[in-house]
């Protein structure tokens, strides 16, 4: 039957206000966004304000996110603190030893340059960036807590508008350091 366009707009109107239109990537989405899963990481002293972030003033568990003590039950790794050339490989272990969609935010100057070690150190790996794929930077030294819950709220909002597909194509284009399995 034909809708006369008054009747069409009512319809389309009623339809906006009572049934939630979503799709399964909404949906995916908000499960991630609303549980992430950090690891406890921290190789430095910007651990310290990491810690500082979960502690009562700050109360990062708000955002859904309880800290995980094993890469297997984790979904996102802030890496808090200098890594060294020695760690390196154990890094990119212990990001892929996490399931996916995993999430990587590079916290404090150490981890995103080499900080200050990037000077006259060989030690000091010059961008986490180089081993695993990163989504969010937190600069300074060190970042405070609230930087880390901006960096969170960050990457809350990049998670909502990504798609399974395009999330999977990031992925597959990023090279990235990876370890040789036995
Ligand atoms: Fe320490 Fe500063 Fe390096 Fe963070 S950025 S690990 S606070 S020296």
């Amino acid at each position: 039957s034909i809708i006369n366009p008054v009747e069409r707009a009512e319809v389309t109107q009623q339809l906006s206000e009572n049934i939630i239109l979503t799709t399964v990537d909404d949906l995916y989405n908000w499960a991630k966004m609303s549980s992430l899963y950090p690891m406890m990481f921290g190789t430095a002293c910007c651990f310290m304000e990491f810690m500082a972030a979960y502690a009562s003033r700050f109360d990062m568990e708000r955002f859904g996110m309880i800290p995980r003590a094993t890469p297997r039950q984790a979904d996102l790794m802030i890496t808090a603190g200098t890594i060294t050339m020695k760690y390196a490989p154990n890094l990119v272990r212990l990001y892929e030893q996490m399931p996916e969609p995993k999430y990587v935010i590079a916290m404090g100057a150490c981890t995103i340059t080499g900080g200050m070690f990037s000077v006259d150190s060989s030690s000091a790996v010059r961008g986490v960036d180089k081993l695993i794929p990163v989504d969010v930077y937190i600069p300074g030294c060190p970042p405070r807590p609230e930087a880390v819950l901006d960096a969170i709220i960050k990457l809350r909002k990049k998670i909502a508008n990504e798609s399974i597909q395009e999330r999977q194509e990031t992925k597959q284009n990023h090279r990235y350091y990876s370890i040789p399995h036995k």
